[in-house]
């Protein structure tokens, strides 16, 4: 006999099952019989950039992760955009995300373990109370019970939710004389969209696309992904280095949250942004691809020399690229710091020079080895 289900939650089933009806069934009947504006689409690109920026900015990379500091006023506005995207509050929301992180994967102790499938990491886990017993008291969010803003979000979600929810759209309704075309776009389709596009990170990004930096998680990292999700979708490099505030390191990878972080840095609103040092990203990278040629060559039943001369390019890979990282540190601090005189400065940089066109020439060769066994 299968162990007994722990029991529904009714009241979550009802918001995700009438927002979908309210979205899905009577808002394309709504636009069909009564039409609907500009107005409406600009007011929902809003509301969705202020509720999913809240999540990734605010719950996500300042509160589970603290990668950044921010000030008070933009916690409020964070705490706000929180409670309208209807995802519990910042502090059960970040208590669940640091349990998924410490146990990532495990099928009982991650509350949204992907390894229980699709259905289960992405909504599953909110329908029946499966987690009752594990976050009663926080234990593992100390900090945050310390954080005013995160406190008050806490004790007064109800009606902050609520506020938000149907206060907004229907001043939004009153001011352009729409009520109830306003409450289906900024509150039902909005909502949906808010709720899943999040929830994809769940499941999506733990299912679809490249393990880039590391496969000892299911995390997966999707420039898809990222698009619909305000850059969250680079997920194994976010599982691997928690505490960066980006998500994509590269300056294509789209990525809004860690703009919106920065350029508040810029204002003085945060501080205090947390990088992963270049060298280990670049190490984590390469000793990915090695393990992925290593593979390879098992399956061809590659010669021992083949395997050796691979071994010798990565040591002498990874020792220029941190010589180059290295050599760039010291001459960042020491522009900074001022205390070289001009001569001395140039022999760093012609020195830099030379370790970064050594780290490129080895990086070629390592890349042109590594094709060949993907
Ligand atoms: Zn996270
Ligand atoms: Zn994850």
């Amino acid at each position: 006999m299968s162990p007994q289900r722990p029991p529904l939650l009714w009241f979550n089933i009802f918001i995700f099952v009438s927002s979908l009806l309210l979205a899905a069934v009577v808002t394309p009947w709504y636009a069909f019989n009564y039409g609907l504006s500009w107005v409406h689409l600009i007011w929902f690109v809003i509301a969705f950039s202020f509720t999913n920026l809240s999540i990734t900015a605010g719950y996500h990379r300042l509160w589970s992760h603290k990668t950044y500091q921010a000030s008070p006023i933009l916690k409020a506005i964070f705490a706000i955009g929180g409670a309208f995207s209807l995802q519990n509050s910042a502090l059960h929301w970040s208590s669940d995300h640091r349990e998924h992180h410490k146990h990532v994967d495990h099928d009982v102790k991650d509350p949204y373990s992907a390894s229980r499938g699709f259905w289960y990491s992405h909504i599953g886990w909110m329908l029946r109370d499966y987690n009752q017993s594990t976050y009663s008291d926080y234990q593992n969010c100390r900090d945050l019970k310390k954080d005013k803003v995160v406190q008050w979000q806490h004790k007064y979600y109800a009606p902050l939710a609520l506020i938000t929810n149907f206060g907004f759209p229907i001043l939004l309704g009153v001011i352009y004389n729409d009520i109830v075309g306003m409450f289906l776009v900024i509150g039902a389709v909005r909502l949906v969209l808010s709720h899943h596009t999040t929830f994809f990170i769940n499941s999506l990004a733990h299912i679809w696309g490249k393990q880039t930096f590391t496969d000892k998680n299911s995390a997966r990292d999707n420039g898809i992904l990222a698009f619909f999700t305000f850059g969250e979708g680079y997920h194994n490099f976010h599982h691997l280095f928690e505490n960066d505030y980006r998500n994509g390191i590269d300056w294509w990878h789209y990525d809004p949250t860690k703009w919106l972080i920065k350029a508040c840095s810029w204002v003085g609103l945060t501080e205090k942004l947390r990088v992963t040092p270049q060298f280990k990203i670049e190490k984590a990278r390469a000793t990915m691809m090695l393990q992925n040629a290593h593979q390879k060559l098992n399956e061809m039943d590659a010669s021992p020399s083949l395997t050796n001369k691979l071994e010798q390019e990565f040591e002498s890979l990874i020792e220029s690229m941190r010589d180059y990282y290295d050599s760039k540190m010291h001459l960042l601090q020491n522009k900074k710091q001022q205390v070289l005189k001009s001569h001395e400065l140039e022999v760093l940089k012609i020195r830099h020079l030379q370790l970064k066109e050594q780290f490129q020439y080895q990086q070629q060769i390592w890349m042109d080895n590594v094709k060949r066994f993907a």
